[in-house]
């Protein structure tokens, strides 16, 4: 056997020996209001953490997963977790929006995909308006009348969805239009190119068709304060990368949270000391 298939079987391994011994955790990246700053959901991420190997890349375990079929278990893994965290910042009343927990295409062509999902929800009481799936344009363009029902069926129960890495893949302004989509993800390589004029008109021509459909809009990968002022000036609404945050921890994402409480905070002491005051 060569070298890559030998690597291939040892993270086949890995992954069987780490969905037993719950190796594989939940990273969660915010999504920032551009013009307030402020937090209006977050993205799951899922994180291979080996005892020995340490972490391993998703941009590597994921593609094997997916090829395996253990892509399946992982994201059940990843929607518990991700419902379970929600649940739990909901009910402590840090947080009151969406997470977004990525979808690959084997699980979308499961014939049982919506009561896989119910089953998870009502597991962690979730109700399903607090999630949202990412879908790829090569998850739905394989049967794209099939994706359609699917989505419908996700959408009927309160589900949001998100076309990710938009315009990387081969998508089809027919059916764009056709699909129950409620956000569309400007992929990272189309913010990267917006150094020149060209590559800003792309990005200006994505908002606007997202905007014409009645779809939101999420930039991803934004690094550099300069990205945001041009996505401001597009009318992007919504911003994801390291220029808020890398993906965090289930813990550092609670510290986030309480920071970003903390930011409305003068206020609500005001209120409650008027109250006070009035009661006195
Ligand atoms: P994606 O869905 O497009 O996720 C965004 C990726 O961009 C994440 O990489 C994130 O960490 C990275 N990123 C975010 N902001 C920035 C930035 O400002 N600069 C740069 N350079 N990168 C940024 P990550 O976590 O390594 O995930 C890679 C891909 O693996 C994801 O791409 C997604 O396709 C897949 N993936 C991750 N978690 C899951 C999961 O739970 N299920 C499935 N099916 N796929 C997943
Ligand atoms: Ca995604
Ligand atoms: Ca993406």
């Amino acid at each position: 056997m060569n070298r890559q298939a030998v690597k291939r079987l040892q993270i086949e391994n890995l992954m069987r020996f780490g969905l037993k011994e719950d190796h594989f955790e939940v990273y969660y990246q915010p999504k920032m209001n551009i013009r307030t700053g402020k937090l209006t959901g977050m993205e799951a991420l899922v994180r291979f953490i080996t005892p020995k190997k340490g972490i391993i890349s998703p941009g590597v375990f994921i593609p094997i997963a997916e090829e395996t079929g253990q892509i399946i278990e992982i994201g059940e893994v990843v929607l518990n977790k991700a419902c379970r965290d929600v649940k739990k910042w909901l009910d402590s009343g840090l947080f009151s929006g969406r997470v977004a927990v990525n979808l690959s295409a084997k699980q979308f062509s499961l014939p049982d995909l919506t009561s896989r999902i119910d089953v998870i929800l009502q597991k962690n009481e979730l109700p399903s308006y607090f999630l949202e799936l990412e879908i790829t344009e090569g998850t739905v363009m394989d049967d794209p009348k099939e994706a359609i029902a699917i989505m419908r069926s996700l959408s009927a129960r309160g589900i949001h969805l998100a076309m990710d890495d938009f315009g990387t893949g081969y998508s089809s302004l027919a059916y764009l239009k056709q699909f129950p989509l409620n956000t569309l993800k400007v992929d990272k390589a189309f913010i990267d190119d917006m150094t020149n004029e060209r590559g800003r008109n792309m990005v200006d021509s994505i908002v606007t068709i997202a905007h014409n459909l009645d779809l939101h809009v999420v930039a991803e990968g934004v690094e550099q304060a300069n990205q945001v002022e041009i996505l401001k000036k597009l009318n992007c609404e919504t911003v994801q990368g390291y220029y808020y945050s890398k993906p965090l921890s289930k813990d550092e994402f609670t510290e986030f949270l309480k920071r970003q409480q903390s930011k409305a905070t003068p206020s609500l002491i005001r209120t409650n000391n008027k109250n006070v005051t009035s009661i006195n």
